[in-house]
């Protein structure tokens, strides 16, 4: 039996996580589930789950908790409580299921004890990836993608040599705003940003797909996670979402990994690699996709993405500026304190107001991260 770590227990991956371990439970023990604030939910994964400890980062919401579980569980609060729970040694897997910035911290907490690390939070790579891949590899921890596009991708390299690899091709769906001019982006709602066509995500990455900020992300992601150059990761508009993303070799052939979109897909693979497992998720019915298109990515419409690319090549500190200030700027859309045209433009203010170093260590990562998003807020 392996113990499961699970961050970010009542999110959309964490609960589509708990799906998995349901369908294994003879594979899996839950270790600890997590949450930022939201007990209900989570006292009801307490019940089916059974948990040895949960945390809730929310002081207050934990008291309550404390006050209203019978179960045996112990129940610890905050950061500190993230921090305490992933550095014990007592667990096998750490599924890490955090959105934002906020992953960071506990994931590398997990990675100095050599766990094997299912990362769904690409903002910890995104963000801090250089300092995370030196850890992982002293460590000797796994980190095994569970992004569709990066397991996609970790997928067709199994049993190839990376030497033989000519590009990553990363699919996007495009998001809800794909056939919309520039135009008519400027009035776009916060309801129909969170509309997305084909998944169904927590509210800050349906808003990064929405401005395709998130194939930014997922780009820096990719460089991190494989090794390869940004012209070296192609990124293609294909708005089914059913090749999760491809390899082009050497010689011009190229492998894809597709599925009807599920999340639990590489959930599950993330925790049973090398293996794969039977499971019933997922059922591609190929007369019923019809057809699969490709098309170019607007760079002008969704200036998010070009933004990731040049923090990218930049390097250094750059892309945790770019991180941060995203997820400012996707809270204040959120809370209809800017409009959807203003994202890049905040991300793109603090790019520039904001000295970047070229020293990584990682209390220069946390200095930026802060100090980024006390600059966002001058944003007007
Ligand atoms: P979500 O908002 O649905 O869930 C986030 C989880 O983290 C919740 O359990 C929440 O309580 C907890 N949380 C949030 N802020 C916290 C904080 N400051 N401290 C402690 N806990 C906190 O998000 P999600 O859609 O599940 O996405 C999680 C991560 O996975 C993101 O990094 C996202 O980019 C990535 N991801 C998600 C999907 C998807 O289909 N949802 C796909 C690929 C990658
Ligand atoms: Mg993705």
């Amino acid at each position: 039996m392996k113990k499961i770590l699970l961050l970010g227990s009542t999110g959309s991956i964490g609960v589509s996580t708990l799906k998995v371990l349901e369908e294994f439970k003879d594979y899996f023990e839950v270790f600890a589930l997590t949450t930022n604030s939201n007990i209900e939910l989570l006292q009801e994964q307490i019940k089916i789950f059974n948990p040895r400890f949960v945390v809730v980062k929310d002081k207050v919401k934990a008291e309550q908790l404390k006050n209203s579980i019978s179960n045996s569980c112990s129940i610890l609060s905050g950061d500190e409580g993230l921090i305490e729970l992933t550095s014990s040694g007592d667990y096998d897997i750490l599924v890490s299921a955090l959105v934002g910035f906020a992953g960071l911290l506990p994931t590398i907490e997990s990675i100095k004890r050599g766990k094997r690390i299912a990362l769904a939070n690409k903002e910890t790579l995104v963000a801090a990836g250089q300092i995370v891949m030196n850890l992982a590899e002293k460590h000797n921890s796994e980190i095994i993608p569970v992004d569709s596009e990066h397991s996609a991708i970790f997928q067709c390299l199994v049993g190839e040599s990376r030497k033989r690899v000519n590009k990553l091709i990363v699919t996007a769906s495009g998001g809800p705003f794909l056939n919309k001019s520039i135009s008519e982006l400027n009035s776009v709602s916060v309801a129909e940003a969170l509309n997305h066509p084909n998944w169904d995500m927590g509210s800050k990455i349906t808003i990064d797909s929405a401005t395709m900020m998130n194939k930014g992300l997922e780009v820096i992601e990719a460089n991190w996670l494989f090794g390869f150059e940004k012209d070296k990761i192609d990124v293609v508009i294909h708005p089914q979402s059913i090749i999760h993303s491809m390899i082009e070799f050497i010689d011009g052939s190229i492998k894809a990994q597709l599925s009807i979109p599920d999340m639990k897909l590489p959930i599950q693979y993330a925790l049973s690699y090398p293996d794969r497992w039977e499971s019933n998720f997922v059922n591609t019915n190929f007369p019923s996709l019809h057809e699969l298109t490709f098309f170019e990515p607007d760079l002008v419409k969704f200036n998010c993405l070009k933004l990731a690319y040049n923090a990218m090549e930049q390097g250094g500190t750059a892309p945790c500026i770019l991180n941060a200030a995203n997820e400012i700027a996707v809270e204040k859309f959120l809370k209809e304190e800017i409009t959807f045209t203003q994202i890049p433009e905040l991300i793109d203010f603090s790019l520039n107001g904001m000295e970047d170093s070229s020293t990584i260590d990682h209390e220069t990562i946390l200095e930026y991260d802060r100090q980024t998003r006390i600059f966002s807020q001058k944003f007007t």
